[in-house]
């Protein structure tokens, strides 16, 4: 039987996402072996995550948090439109996209499954945040008002997908969908330069 802090820290590593308790015990004794002071800069770091990354009010984009900053850095850039809106079920999909270059629109982050409308309730608020974005727009008189239903080609993501459209019908506006040169079960995450440019080109 291990002793209790390593039981605890392996508890806790289990729970992050694709890390099962073997792997979880590995990294453990791991960085048992690693000198102190990178220790402790590793706990500061994750606690400066939670003290310092804020969410976006407009997009729910993280962005570090300096007191005076209201917001992401590409909602707050006078070079994106505003009007043009992506809305991306994980933000780490957001790299590859802007590594492409593709998309001068800003971004909104809508949670990965439909089911966590009963759960967190992030998800339901992000989809009001984002009706309200719409409508912000349209009393602005923005008349070329787009929203691109980035959603990934997974279970969670098509129920996104329709759930969405359903939501966003009323307001009459443009709604695309990426082309799909990403093929079936290719998520954006994972996606090429090349596969994203053409799913981005050949929206409809
Ligand atoms: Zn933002």
């Amino acid at each position: 039987m291990y002793s209790k802090s390593i039981q605890n820290l392996i508890e806790s590593l289990s729970k992050l996402p694709s890390i099962g308790p073997r792997q979880a015990s590995r990294i453990v004794f791991y960085l048992l072996k690693k000198p102190d002071d990178e220790i402790k800069s590793f706990s500061e770091n994750l606690l400066s995550l939670k003290q310092n990354v804020k969410l976006c009010p407009e997009c729910f984009l993280s962005y570090e948090a300096d007191g005076v900053k209201k917001g992401c850095d590409i909602c707050l850039s006078h070079k994106r439109l505003k009007t043009k809106i992506c809305v991306l079920q994980k933000e780490v999909e957001i790299n590859n996209i802007e590594n492409t270059g593709i998309f001068d629109g800003v971004y909104h982050i809508i949670g990965e499954d439909i089911n966590m409308l009963n759960d967190e309730k992030q998800t339901e608020t992000s989809i009001k945040k984002l009706i309200e974005r719409i409508k912000n727009l349209k009393n602005q008189n923005q008349n070329d008002i787009e929203v691109i239903l980035a959603t990934n080609p997974t279970t969670e993501g098509t129920a996104m997908l329709m759930y969405l459209n359903q939501k966003l019908k009323p307001l009459d506006i443009k709604i695309t969908v990426l082309g799909r040169g990403l093929s079936s079960g290719n998520e954006l995450e994972y996606a090429d330069q090349e596969t994203i440019n053409n799913a981005f080109l050949g929206r409809n």
